[in-house]
């Protein structure tokens, strides 16, 4: 006999998010962020849950640690074609966070013309509901915007 889920624990029914490294608010409020594991050692940031450090060899447990919500547009291209449903064209980029880490993102706010993407514009992270799952829960994904 299984143990069924309590009904309406948050935890167990609520919103949850499309990738491991992205918190969302809880029942105090607040906002979505983004976290990264830090090495002890040398400070370098990964989002991935790793067993050492590839930057300097450090082996053991990565703590985690809170990024912030902005950064600055490192890269980005214009897809056209992707799967079935997903509206094309969008912007693709990689985004430099101010804790030193790169994370891959949609860049929105933003007409998918390179005339308007510049290298380097400051971009604020974003959440919205991506799709429901299979229990019915809203899965929530990221994006970054133009800031201001
Ligand atoms: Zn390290």
């Amino acid at each position: 006999m299984t143990q069924q889920a309590s009904q309406g624990d948050p935890a167990e029914t609520g919103p949850r998010p499309i990738v491991p490294y992205l918190r969302l608010p809880d029942e105090n409020g607040g906002d979505a962020y983004l976290v990264g594991k830090k090495c002890p050692e040398c400070g370098a940031i990964y989002l991935d849950s790793r067993i050492g450090c590839a930057k300097c060899s450090f082996v053991g447990d990565l703590p985690e640690v809170r990024l912030g919500t902005e950064g600055s547009l490192h890269t980005w291209t214009i897809v056209h074609m992707s799967r079935p449903g997903v509206p094309v064209p969008f912007v693709a980029g990689i985004v430099d966070m101010k804790d030193g880490i790169s994370v891959p993102a949609n860049i929105e706010g933003v007409e998918p013309d390179p005339a308007k993407l510049k290298f380097g514009m400051p971009l604020r992270l974003v959440t919205d509901k991506a799709f429901t799952d299979a229990q019915g829960r809203d899965v929530i994904r990221y994006a970054f915007r133009p800031a201001g």
